[in-house]
Formats: structure tokens, sequence, C-alpha cells
């Protein structure tokens, strides 16, 4: 019998990463332990394609009973900050994972970096090397050519060292020495050509504070700390590969075979209709093409939040393209699809007009309202109903009435008939117009017999509209999100600027809509609603009592299926 209760009986059903993690644990690696780890840089907020890597570290953990680090990799004080540190925080939380106490900082591994750094230098495996970036940059070579040695790479242990520790002083200018390692000018892995191991920075690191003018590369910095936090898989995605060889070249100055870090990676998550660098958002950010790294129409998971994304809908979508060894484009219309298949069940459904154009109910008595009754979500038998005020006046959507309509219109026209949802049967009698021709008004009488419970509840109508009592509306405003950008794939077109592909129509306000009170009562933000017949959508964070704020999460259907086709 397996004394290992973690290891899966069959490895059907599970995806590359799984397999290897199953296997090592089965074969007893590392002393059958499991543990991952989620290494952010807090130089940005977090998008969805981190969602992606935070599902497979925390997933795979939580699935074979191991644990998930959550490691900022703060190696670069000029870029990162605090704000960066509390959103990821949050949104990981907000995914629904949990990283317990296991938050760490490679920043708090530098002084046994520098430490290894120093071992290092005395074992003749790393040199100061005092050219810029740019002429170390031109000795690289080529992947067909060897690079060049540094004119410095044979400098003494003694100098190595002196110069080290004087870098660390502060003694030298930002830029003007490296620490690199000395392995191979000549190895057709290009990262292996004396990679830089330290460079100096007296920008005052945020946990830190000024106590290191040194600060290690990522590729110094990373294998290490996955050693020293003991995580066994560390799970990163493709454009690692080539450093793997590195990485295993720094562990194994540490590791023995008892306990060894291993890196695996898999594709990135790559979305249709917008972009995913850290760098371009920031960029939108800085300037001022969105209103920050929570705006609804960007791939942060903060974005998605306040747009009225669930978690639900995120991770099931990333189930969905699933975690394989090729870099692929994955559609956001599944993305998007998931969310509709989520907010379906779970949202309230109620009315709101966006374009009102009033209609008077001239047979209905002035100053009475009754109240009708509406299910407030038929995907969930639990959810219950809700009263809404039924009156004389009423708003309906302006485009749901034409004075000439085309055939197979089913909507309002004069002397024609249509449902006021959830309550009578009216028919348009007239309307009054301003004196440019604009419809002011729509003139309607009901039938009192078509009300539900009633005998001419059945009868039936083509269209069923839906509508809000105008005494009762509550005015707000609907911010109408679309794609942030109007060409699939925008990394993909270099010889663009990716800021002249923004869809210029991402963001559409509606002053002036009728909510339902019913709708307005329940909302805050993050509460999924149905505006019958319009689409999804919750409150936004900028509302205030007086002003409130909906963002359409997304239509009930998919528009852009259609133009595409
Ligand atoms: P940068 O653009 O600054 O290099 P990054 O997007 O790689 O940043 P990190 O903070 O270094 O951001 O990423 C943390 C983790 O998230 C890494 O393990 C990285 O592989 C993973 N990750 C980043 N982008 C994606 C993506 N699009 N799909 C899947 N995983 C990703
Ligand atoms: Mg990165």
């Amino acid at each position: 019998m397996d004394s290992n209760e973690n290891i899966m009986p069959e490895a059907k059903g599970l995806n590359f990463v799984e397999e290897i993690v199953n296997n090592d644990l089965k074969d007893g690696k590392n002393g059958g332990r499991l543990n991952t780890r989620f290494p952010p840089e807090p130089n940005g907020y977090l998008h969805i394609g981190h969602a992606k890597a935070i599902c497979m570290d925390f997933g795979i953990a939580e699935k074979f009973g191991g644990t998930c680090n959550l490691r900022f990799d703060d190696t670069n004080p000029v870029k990162e900050d605090v704000e960066y540190v509390d959103s990821i925080r949050e949104d990981i939380k907000w995914l629904g994972f949990d990283w317990g106490d296991r938050e760490y900082y490679a920043s708090d591994y530098f002084p046994q970096l520098f430490e290894l750094a120093v071992r290092l230098i005395k074992e003749g495996k790393a040199y100061v090397d005092d050219q810029t970036s740019e002429q170390i940059a031109s000795q690289k070579g080529t992947p067909t050519q060897p690079g060049t040695e540094s004119p410095y790479r044979s400098r003494s242990v003694e100098e190595n060292l002196d110069l080290f520790m004087r870098m660390n002083a502060g003694e030298f200018e930002e830029g003007s020495r490296v620490l690199r390692a000395k392995i191979d000018m000549a190895n057709s892995n290009m990262h292996f050509r004396d990679p830089i191991m330290y460079r100096i920075i007296k920008t005052p690191h945020h946990r830190t504070g000024t106590t290191w003018k040194v600060y290690p590369m990522y590729d110094f910095a990373h294998g290490q700390s996955d050693y020293f936090e003991g995580v066994t898989h560390s799970i990163c995605t493709l454009e690692f590969v080539p450093h793997r060889p590195l990485y295993e070249y720094f562990v194994k100055e540490l590791a023995d075979e008892t306990y060894c870090p291993r890196q695996i990676e898999f594709n990135r998550l790559n979305l249709t209709y917008t972009v995913m660098s850290k760098r371009k958002l920031l960029q939108l950010v800085k300037e001022g093409l969105v209103a920050g790294w929570d705006d609804p129409r960007m791939p942060t998971i903060s974005g998605l939040r306040r747009r009225g994304f669930t978690p639900r809908s995120i991770r099931n979508f990333i189930d969905a393209i699933g975690y394989t060894k090729y870099e692929a484009l994955n559609s956001i219309s599944l993305l998007e699809h998931a969310v509709r298949d989520d907010l379906n069940k779970i949202s309230t459904r109620g009315m709101a007009v966006i374009n009102p154009v009033k209609v008077v109910i001239t047979n209905y008595p002035e100053g009475q309202t009754e109240m009708v009754e509406m299910e407030n979500n038929p995907e969930d038998t639990e959810s219950g109903v809700h009263q809404m005020p039924f009156s004389r006046e009423i708003y309906i959507e302006r485009d749901d009435f034409m004075e000439n309509p085309p055939k197979k219109f089913f909507r309002l026209a004069p002397d024609g008939e249509v449902r006021l949802k959830g309550a009578y049967i009216v028919k348009c009698t007239g309307v009054k117009k301003d004196a440019d021709g604009n419809i002011e008004e729509i003139y309607c009488t009901y039938d009192p017999d078509t009300r539900s419970g009633l005998p001419g509840a059945s009868r039936k109508v083509k269209g069923t509209l839906h509508w809000v009592s105008a005494p009762t509306a509550v005015n707000a405003t609907a911010r109408i999100y679309d794609r942030l950008f109007c060409v699939e794939n925008p990394a993909a077109e270099t010889e663009r600027d990716f800021r002249e592909m923004l869809n210029p129509d991402s963001l559409k306000v509606a002053e002036g809509i009728k909510v339902e009170p019913y709708l307005a009562e329940i909302s805050s933000p993050g509460v999924p609603l149905q505006f019958q017949r319009i689409g999804y959508f919750t409150l936004d964070k900028d509302s205030t009592p007086g002003n409130l704020i909906f963002n359409r999460t997304i239509a009930l259907k998919d528009s852009w299926e259609k133009i595409n086709k």
C-alpha cells in the first residue's frame, strides 16, 4: 500500500504538470513533500494571466495535499511598491486561494544570496565586470556565434571580493559595475554566457530600505529562493524554458539528493482583444488612457472584479483552456461565455431602462399604484420574488417603439399591442412629439383583464417589453463597457503603437437611466444583477446614494460573434 495518500490512484485526467507532481510524489522525491509558490513581482496589478498561474500553483497544492507559498519577487526596488503588494494579496484572496502564514519575500533572502555570491567569488565562479551593460550586451554573441570574454574575467579572487564589497557599500555609481557568473561565453545556451548576478541600485527598497546597494538578478534569486523556502515544484511559464539550465546550475550550489526544487513550465494565458504585458498596462494607467489599474476594461483581476466578473467564472474559464506546453491565443469569447454562464445562475433579475421614453396609460387611474410580482431568478428556485410598482406612467426603451415599423417588428407601434413583462397588455393609441418631430410621450390603453391571475392573462401577443414605473424610478448612470482593443491580437502588430488600436467605443456612458426601486436597493459593488433584456450589471465603487452608477459586466449575448461572421 502507498504510504502517501496524496498520490492520485491513476494519472488519468491529470494535466501534464499534475502528472509530473504525481510521479514525483510516488517516487518519494523530496521526502514526499509538495510545496509550490506563486512568485509575483510587485511592480503592477495582477491580470488574468496571473490568475492562470495562481490556479495552477495553489490548485495543484490543494489537489495533492501540499502547500503553496506567496512569494513577492521584490528584487528591483526601482519598479516596486507596497501598493502593488496589497493589491496582489487582495486579488489572490478574491480568487479564493489562501496562503495562510506562508507569505515570503525574495528580499528576505538577500543575506543568504549575498553570502552565496561571496562563496562563488571565492571559488572562482564569479567576477566583477567594470564594463557598461551596452558593452556586455555587445559581447554576448548570437545563438550560432560564441560571445567574447570580458577583459575583467580573470580578475583575482581578492580583487573581486574587494570590489563586490565596495559595490554594496555604495562606492560605485549605478551601472558602473556588475557581478557576473563565470560560466562559458561559448555555450549554446545564451543564458550561460556569464550571466549577471548582481547590479548596483541606489533606490531604497520598500522593505529593506538602504541596507543593500546591490540587488540580485532574477536568475540568481529565483531558484535559490525556491530552495531556501523548501519549494519542491517551481511552476512557471514557457518563456523560462531557456532559463531552466541556469536555474539548475545555481540551485546545484545549494541542493543535495535529499531535496532539490525543480522548474516546470506551462503555456501563458494570452487573450484576444487585450494586452497582458504589465509594461503596457502600466502605460495605459500612467497616460490616463484608462481610469486606473482597476478600470473595468482592464484585464486585471481588480478590473474584472469591478466590472462584475466572478471568481468562479474566471476559474471555470482557466479550467476550460487547460495547461499545455504550446503557446496559444485564447479567445475572450470563451471567458465571456464563462461569465454569462455563472451570472445567469446567480444574478438577481430586475428592470432598468437605459434609453427611456415615457408611456402614459390613459385608461389607468391617476395616482394609483399596484404591485406586480417579479421572479428574482428563474434559474434558482430558492431566490424568491420581489414586488415592483406599476402605475399610469412608465418608461420603456426608446427603441422598443417605432412609429413606422418594418414587418416583423414585434415591439410597440401605433395600434399595436405588447405585454409589459409581469403586468398588462397595452395598446398604443398615439404619440406626442416636440417641435423637431422627436417623440416625447407615447400614449397607450391597457387591458385590465390581462394581469397574471386574471382570465386574460394567457392572451398572447408577440412582444414583451421591460419597463419601469415612472414615479418611483431611480435615476442612475450606466457605464457600458466593451472590449479594450479593436484588433484581435494587439501584441502581434509590432509595427503599430498598441495605443492606436484601442477601441474608441470601449466605454459609453448612459445618463438618466431608470431603475426599479428593488434593484437600486439591493445593489452594491459585486452584487450581480441582470437588467432584463439588457445585460448583466453591478454597482460601481464610484457610486453615491444620490448618483448610482452601474457597470455593465457583459451583454446578454455575444454581439461580436455576429460581426466577425
Ligand atoms: P513582467 O511582464 O513584468 O515580466 P510577469 O507578467 O511575468 O511580469 P510576474 O509578476 O513575474 O509577472 O509573474 C508572476 C507569475 O505569473 C510568474 O510565475 C509568471 O510565469 C506568471 N504569469 C505571468 N503572466 C502570465 C500569463 N499571461 N499566463 C500565465 N502565467 C503568467
Ligand atoms: Mg516576470
